[in-house]
């Protein structure tokens, strides 16, 4: 985290961590915390002022379902935190995604996806596209090529990719994805935040993050938002005012004031989740871990170039199995038995049950998941007392 962001020329350059102190603070009035504005309308003076309300993309000053100055506050300050020119923020994360399909793809459309990807997503693009004429093509998001082999010239119209992906952090090549030529290509960087990675600066169109996650970071949010060229965000304003899943300007709120502890709080994770993840690597009932920090990782090299930092998720793998894991996970007394993640507590969850309990068998088996697989979400806590609660749960599940 310590790369600088790129300034106006002949400003001073400064680093993301300031960004996230000082971005979205136009609609503020001087308010050092963030303004929350519930009003749902505001009054024009004339007719034409109305009418320039009504259809100005992104107006903040007519009617909450276009737009509404405390949420245009939180997608400025996103905006500024993934070098875009604007961003549009969605009730959900799945309302930004299924925003960027319905708004990107028509019947007789193609869109090629990785295969690694958030349950909810992946629901979307199997169930939903078909029912609308929308052909997906699923591809294994770390083989080199495999998008741009996918990609059908004149009728992919959306390249959609999430990475670090869910549940094992594969990484994807954002160079890879950026140098793609005719499909939008958007990346979901939920488990990056603004702060780890910047998928625009690879020449990626879009970036998506379901803000309930780390960005507001406290559990009291359900937010998505998307950024990119003000092009792209008018056409999904567009869309995204008869799609309806606007942003609660309570939910901005709450997300404005995570990003400000944003950097904090994601080097504490980090760190964490690097800890606990070498010391379960070396622990003998453990056969696997998947964390971007560890060199046994596929990804690990392609993350330390693309990324500025490792994530507070990692996942692993029990060896003695599902029956062992499910014990495992409710032996935990500190770590809590829950989803979501990006939060101060840390999470335990057990993918084929939870994010995963959809997909078929091999589709899990693809994706690196299986009974034994545990998926944890690193908090706030101290490292002693995770790597403590892990250790007993471990003992108390296989006696290892
Ligand atoms: C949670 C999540 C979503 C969906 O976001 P919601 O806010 O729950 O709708 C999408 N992508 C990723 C990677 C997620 O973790």
């Amino acid at each position: 985290m310590t790369d600088t962001t790129t300034g106006e020329p002949g400003e001073p350059t400064r680093h993301p961590d300031t960004s996230a102190i000082t971005a979205g603070r136009t609609y503020d009035n001087g308010s050092l915390a963030p303004v929350l504005w519930a009003g749902t309308v505001f009054e024009s003076a004339t007719v034409a002022d109305s009418r320039q309300a009504a259809t100005n993309p992104r107006e903040t000053r007519f009617y909450s379902r276009n737009g509404n100055p405390t949420v245009a506050a939180f997608e400025e300050a996103v905006a500024e935190l993934e070098g875009a020119e604007a961003a549009r923020a969605f009730a959900s994360g799945m309302g930004a995604v299924s925003a960027a399909i319905l708004c990107f793809c028509s019947p007789g459309d193609h869109l090629v996806a990785q295969y690694q990807l958030y349950g909810g997503t992946a629901a979307f693009l199997e169930q939903v596209c078909p029912r609308f004429g929308i052909e997906v093509t699923f591809v294994d998001g770390t083989e080199p090529g495999a998008f741009a082999a996918a990609v059908q010239p004149g009728r992919t119209t959306l390249v959609f990719a999430e990475t670090p992906a869910n549940p094992c952090l594969d990484i994807v090549d954002l160079d890879e994805l950026g140098a793609l030529a005719g499909p939008i290509t958007i990346v979901d960087s939920t488990f990056a935040t603004p702060l780890l990675q910047r998928p625009l600066d690879h020449g990626v169109d879009l970036v998506l993050h379901s803000a309930t996650k780390g960005m507001a970071g406290h559990n009291d949010a359900t937010l998505g938002v998307i950024a990119g060229a003000a092009e792209l965000i008018d056409w999904l304003w567009g869309y995204a005012v008869l799609q309806g899943a606007n942003a609660s300007p309570t939910d901005a709120l709450n997300a404005l004031r995570g990003l400000r502890t944003l950097p904090v709080r994601l080097e504490r994770q980090c760190a964490t989740a690097s800890v606990l993840a070498a010391a379960l690597e070396a622990h003998p009932a453990v056969a696997g871990v998947r964390h971007p920090s560890l060199a046994s990782h596929p990804g690990h090299d392609l993350a330390a170039r693309q990324m500025r930092g490792p994530g507070s998720l990692l996942s692993f793998e029990v060896a003695a199995g599902e029956d062992a894991a499910v014990r495992c996970i409710e032996a935990l007394r500190l770590v809590r038995i829950a989803t979501s993640l990006g939060g101060p507590e840390t999470l335990a969850t057990h993918p084929v049950s939870t994010t995963h309990a959809h997909s078929t068998p091999d589709d899990r088996a693809r994706m690196g998941i299986s009974g034994g697989t545990v998926r944890l979400s690193v908090g706030l806590e101290h490292p002693d007392d995770l790597l403590a609660d892990l250790r007993q749960a471990l003992v108390a599940a296989t006696g290892a």
